[in-house]
């Protein structure tokens, strides 16, 4: 088999600002950009932590009565919502 004359990947010839990479992580939280809300109806809720289970990102808290979110980290995906059998979390639009 031939060889390359040079190597096919030196990277020493790259400009060191052809392609940043992060290096920081951002202090933005999903709740900063989120445009739908769950709510939960504290009435329907039964305390059967389906949502808890399929939260992706596990901002389902629980309370004495119900369970709630953690809306810093809850980016408004709607999986809570579409798995709730008593279907008692609404997702409603972010205010402007
Ligand atoms: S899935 Fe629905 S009923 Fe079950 S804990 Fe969550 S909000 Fe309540
Ligand atoms: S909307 Fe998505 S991220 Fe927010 S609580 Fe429901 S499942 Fe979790």
């Amino acid at each position: 088999m031939k060889r390359q004359a040079k190597p096919f990947f030196d990277a020493t010839r790259i400009p060191g600002d052809l392609a940043p990479i992060a290096t920081e992580a951002s202090p933005m939280l999903p709740g900063d950009w989120r445009t739908l809300r769950p709510v939960v109806d504290r009435l329907k809720c039964v305390k059967c932590a389906v949502c808890w289970l399929y939260c992706p990102v596990q901002c389902v808290v629980e309370k004495p009565r119900w369970f709630d979110f953690n809306l810093a980290t809850c980016k408004g995906c709607g999986i809570c919502a579409q798995e709730c059998p008593q279907r008692a979390i609404a997702m409603i639009e972010e205010a402007a």
